[in-house]
């Protein structure tokens, strides 16, 4: 049965040319980077330099760069690193409702340790209002964490002006990019944006590496202890293939930003405006202004949206659902919810979200699809 892929802000498969420049440092080059013999240094080069190539695309410091196992590691360590080291200067935090679980449990486990949290919640369209962020700040506020862009409904926030906020009250502003790199152009600089998270399996690199910006001016603490690795930030032996091949993934990902949104979007609008002819009581969910090319939410009133993620995976078709099934129970989105949706239109949404191979001649099918399923389903 032919594969047809639409869900690529759950994973993405790895770019050949990305996959061809990590084989080399499983096999003849796989010297540790902190050894003293030769195929050892060259390893730490190859680290220097991937980090060279980060920092200018994202426009911050070369020493402000870090290597991590991904998206959760990078928000654990910038989160926690932040909170722990500043507990003297204050103890309150301000994120979002719709947070990724890696921001979310991470406040929830400083909560634990005394930090007291504020969880924003967004307008109807899934958007974090400055002036909430601004009027959330007390003195006792040292951090706050809003995400670049949502991972279910694609929403991206308005991220400069949050950040242009948090540098005027003095507060650390820390981003969430890991749906957003690949996707948007990421200006850190620009952006003030002091901390911020990138995964490698969203934009075609490889699963299992990431990357935490840090700002060097920021009063940090050490959480994973271990090595002197990454300036003693991050202990253990670096993961070169995956720094290779984050970095590549980075680089063709930034060459081709302008063409390959225009290739998600020209499969997105056709796709909602197929949907939208064809069904009826539907709801697009998120914001068609401020929102991920590639990003598709729909609610199908009346279905259940684990159902329709099971009939089209018979097909072939991999998407994702508004809920997910934890020991026995369906739990409804919390991105759903917070936007305001009830329980019934949460449960039964479907992600699309498009990426590089995807073709019109796919989404025509995933559209035959959707339309049969949900006939079906309705009738039951
Ligand atoms: N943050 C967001 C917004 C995400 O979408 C994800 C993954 O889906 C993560 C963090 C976690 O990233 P990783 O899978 O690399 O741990």
């Amino acid at each position: 049965m032919k594969i047809r892929y639409f869900d690529h802000a759950a994973t993405t498969s790895v770019d050949e040319e990305v996959l061809n420049a990590m084989i080399p440092y499983f096999s003849e080059n796989y010297g540790n980077p902190s050894s003293l013999y030769s195929i050892g240094k060259e390893n730490k080069e190859v680290i220097n330099l991937a980090r060279m190539k980060i920092a200018t695309i994202l426009n911050c410091k070369v020493n402000e760069i870090y290597f991590t196992s991904g998206g959760t590691e990078s928000d654990n360590m910038i989160i926690k690193g932040i909170a722990f080291a500043n507990k003297r200067y204050g103890n309150h935090i301000i994120t979002s409702k719709i947070e990724h679980h890696a921001v979310l449990n991470t406040c929830e486990f400083l909560e634990r340790f005394g930090f007291r949290v504020t969880y924003l919640t967004p307008n109807s369209k899934g958007i974090i209002n400055p002036a909430d962020v601004e009027r959330a700040i007390t003195r006792n506020t040292i951090l706050i964490s809003i995400m670049y862009a949502n991972n279910e409904i694609g929403t991206i926030q308005p991220v400069e002006k949050i950040g242009e906020i948090a540098k005027r009250y003095g507060v650390y502003f820390h981003t969430d990019s890991v749906q957003a790199v690949g996707n948007e152009k990421i200006d850190i600089k620009k952006s003030n944006i002091e901390a911020l998270s990138i995964s490698g399996h969203k934009f075609y690199g490889p699963k299992g590496i990431g990357i935490a910006y840090i700002n060097e001016k920021i009063n940090f603490m050490t959480i994973q202890d271990g090595g002197h690795q990454e300036r003693d930030k991050r202990g253990g032996t670096e993961n070169v293939p995956g720094i290779v091949g984050i970095t590549k993934a980075l680089e063709i990902a930034n060459a081709n930003l302008t063409s390959y949104n225009r290739h998600l979007k020209e499969l997105r609008n056709y796709y909602i405006s197929e949907i939208q002819k064809r069904i009826p009581n539907i709801k697009i969910n998120g914001d068609m202004n401020s929102r991920l090319s590639g990003n598709a939410n729909i609610s199908f009133s009346g279905i259940d949206g684990n159902k329709l993620v099971e009939m089209l995976a018979e097909k072939g078709i991999c998407t994702s659902s508004g809920s997910a099934c934890s020991a026995g129970f369906v739990n409804s989105s919390h991105v759903l919810l917070a936007i305001g949706m009830p329980n019934f239109l949460a449960k039964s949404a479907l992600r699309v979200t498009f990426g590089k191979e995807n073709t019109i001649d796919d989404t025509k099918f995933l559209l035959d699809s959707i339309e049969e399923s949900v006939k079906i389903l309705r009738k039951i």
